[in-house]
């Protein structure tokens, strides 16, 4: 498949050394905390202001991930994932695009398959040696530190939007575009009793 960065329109992330620099930590309960790169989370939110869909193939599961998606809008998550090839092609399925159309960003092994069969594989600058081998595009950014942020402008700028991207921030009343579509948006928030 030829790899056109122009086209696409799904971007596809790992979350484990790209949404994250691999770190998996646990408190002694046993629960999993991660750490987000909120330039990453402004390029996600940038890619789906300007009309472009994100889902998130992971092979983890765990409450992290979920919350900061829910934040970020982010309505396609795929976890606890086996098998990645299966789960791009249901995410371009789910997402009426075309394989094509798919970037899919990795860090290591499992992510091969996937990257494989999408149209624009992406590696991370410190990702597995196989996988910056099978990638197009390979971030100068690590995994965690700014790598999707990165992804995004250059998909951005390959379709010659990134101005369009930028004029989101000229006017002193534009739209607090990091804040995503989720649910966590509309919140409310009960006022303490103040007996
Ligand atoms: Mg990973």
């Amino acid at each position: 498949m030829t790899a056109r960065a122009d086209s696409i329109r799904l971007l596809c992330l790992d979350v484990d050394g790209v949404l994250t620099d691999g770190t998996v930590q646990l408190d002694d309960l046993g629960h999993e905390t991660k750490r987000f790169n909120v330039k990453d989370g402004l390029g996600i939110s940038l890619w789906r202001r300007l009309g472009g869909e994100v889902a998130v193939i992971t092979g983890r599961s765990g409450l992290a991930v979920r919350h900061r998606l829910e934040e970020l809008g982010v309505r396609h998550l795929y976890s606890g994932s086996q098998n990645k090839f299966d789960d791009i092609r249901a995410a371009a399925d789910a997402c009426g695009v075309p394989l094509a159309a798919v970037a899919f960003v990795g860090d290591d092994l499992p992510d091969l398959p996937a990257m494989r069969a999408c149209g624009y594989p992406v590696a991370v600058h410190d990702a597995a040696a196989e996988v910056r081998a099978a990638a197009a595009f390979v971030t100068t950014a690590a995994g965690g530190q700014g790598a999707v942020r990165e992804v995004v402008e250059h998909l951005l700028r390959s379709q010659n939007r990134w101005n369009e991207a930028l004029a989101m921030f000229d006017s002193p009343s534009a739209p607090d575009i990091r804040a995503g579509s989720g649910g966590l948006q509309h919140e409310q928030h009960e006022q303490p009793q103040s007996t």
